[in-house]
């Protein structure tokens, strides 16, 4: 069965952090103000620029955040979902690269097609700016019908509307890595099911996290030494922890 996902972050390594950490802190600001699909767009900007110049496939963006994760936080993903029939609690460990070992490498191609009723049906695969353009309030039906006419030519839109079925099957086919899912099973009460995993949503919940606890650590040294944001922030991880357990002693 289909559950929406409640993930949450835990047991955290928090010393892997290798951006610069007022650079780190910014970019929490800036997320914060952002819709969900607006900050997965900035997540996916921040790996190096692409070179195809065109809005990326979701699963391309998806591979992006997957570095990007790996470069702040490591390829170790420790995360807890919750049963849908029991509410167990799952301890799940997994890694970036499992992620990325399901993205498919012909992702980038302009254009896939899909044989339907006789006729191929072209299209191109969605992008984060495609869902960001379908008005929030659609019944999701609508807005499937409107993602997939954006993705197909004028020529094919008549097709297209009868064959919603196959090309969504196709889509998700070409590109695993736009809408990722889980396949977990509770120990507690034998539950088989399946969750999403928001790639985008988890990093920032882990910035969101991990932003918290240095402004804290901020405040901490800043009461004791009266040092500047700016100072403390330049420290290494290592000195302001060392300054922290003073602090602490
Ligand atoms: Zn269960």
């Amino acid at each position: 069965m289909e559950h929406p996902s409640h993930w949450s972050t835990f047991n955290h390594s928090w010393d892997y952090v290798t951006v610069n950490a007022a650079d780190l802190l910014a970019i929490w600001e800036h997320g914060r103000q952002l819709a969900p699909l607006r900050r997965a767009r900035l997540f996916s900007a921040l790996e190096p620029a692409d070179t195809r110049g065109a809005p990326l496939p979701m699963g391309a963006s998806g591979a992006r955040m997957l570095h990007l994760r790996r470069r702040l936080f490591g390829s170790d993903i420790a995360a807890i979902a919750h049963c849908p029939t029991c509410d167990a609690a799952l301890e799940l460990s997994m890694q970036v690269e499992d992620f990325l070992a399901a993205a498919n490498d012909d992702i980038l191609a302009a254009t896939h097609s899909v044989d339907v009723d006789g006729r191929t049906l072209h299209f191109r695969l969605p992008t984060l700016e495609d869902l960001e353009a379908i008005d929030p309030s659609l019944p999701i039906a609508d807005a499937q019908t409107q993602l997939l006419l954006a993705c197909v030519s004028d020529h094919d839109r008549a097709h297209a509307i009868h064959a919603e079925a196959a090309l969504l099957t196709e889509i998700a086919r070409s590109d695993p890595l736009a809408d990722p899912h889980l396949a977990l099973s509770c120990e507690a009460c034998d539950e088989h099911f399946t969750v999403a995993f928001d790639i985008a949503a988890f990093l920032w919940r882990e910035i969101e996290a991990w932003s918290a606890r240095l402004m804290a650590d901020v405040h901490t040294i800043a009461s004791s030494y009266g040092w500047s944001e700016a100072e403390i922030l330049a420290l290494t991880p290592t000195r302001r922890q060392v300054y922290l357990d003073l602090i602490c002693a």
